[in-house]
């Protein structure tokens, strides 16, 4: 996967190729729903301590579980209870004792109900956290002992390096809200910190600024792509 440093990158952990979390990422969806009809007991720990559903909010991975089972027009009602999913993984990489992928299933079922035009929540907007909130929190050394990266924990000292790349891709959403409108064109010449994508006045998000100097190579919906001329 090829994915540019954004300002949200808080940190990266560089694993090898046989490491637990990359072969569970390398999974093919169709085994992950394959192994999930089938070995889904639906015993709800995905649900338990899914932390949205403890918040108080109608996420229910081991209900979308069982969507796994049906034709797209008859998981719908399984895929309801994915809409308020934040994609956290902690269902999928901590909860579930067998292995399995809710976080998935919830991913599939929310694209599957956008593609039908259901995807916009309807249901109440006032929650109530679950009465054992505090006592299900997940562990953090818990957690990273299950995911195998807790040897990964070591004091790394700050090294300032000075980078220089001859070329830039820029995404236009780094943000939550809506996605920033290129105001750039190929070829144009922009300077360090210019304006490049802008959030129209009325909508939540951010603009997006040249991280260098250079000219435009390449603007779509997605990124906005800058390489340095000497
Ligand atoms: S925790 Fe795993 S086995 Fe249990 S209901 Fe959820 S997905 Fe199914
Ligand atoms: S990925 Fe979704 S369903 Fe799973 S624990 Fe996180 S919020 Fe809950």
């Amino acid at each position: 996967m090829h994915q540019p440093v954004t300002k949200t990158t808080g940190g990266l952990i560089v694993l090898p190729k046989e490491h637990y979390l990359i072969q569970r990422y390398m999974k093919p969806p169709e085994v992950m729903d394959r192994i999930g009809r089938s070995a889904c007991d639906q015993c709800s720990y995905c649900t338990e301590l899914c932390p949205r559903y403890l918040l108080g909010y109608d996420v229910q991975p081991h209900l979308v579980m069982r969507s796994l089972g049906f034709s797209l027009a008859g998981s719908e009602l399984w895929n309801s209870f994915s809409q308020l999913c934040c994609q956290c993984g902690i269902c999928t990489l901590y909860s579930c004792p067998e292995g399995l992928y809710p976080r998935e299933a919830c991913v599939q079922g929310m694209a599957d109900l956008r593609s039908a035009g259901k995807g916009k929540w309807e249901g109440p907007v006032k929650v109530k956290a679950h009465p054992m909130k505090d006592e299900r929190r997940v562990p953090m050394k818990q957690l990273m002992n299950r995911l195998g990266i807790a040897k990964y924990d070591a004091k790394a000292e700050y090294v300032a390096l000075e980078a220089n790349p001859s070329r830039v891709r820029i995404p236009v959403k780094q943000h939550v809200g809506e996605k920033a409108v290129p105001i750039v064109s190929k070829g144009q010449r922009v300077e360090k910190a210019q304006l490049i994508a802008k959030i129209n006045e009325d909508k939540l998000g951010a603009n997006v600024h040249a991280s260098m100097s250079g000219r435009v190579q390449e603007v779509n919906q997605d990124m906005i792509i800058i390489e340095r001329v000497n």
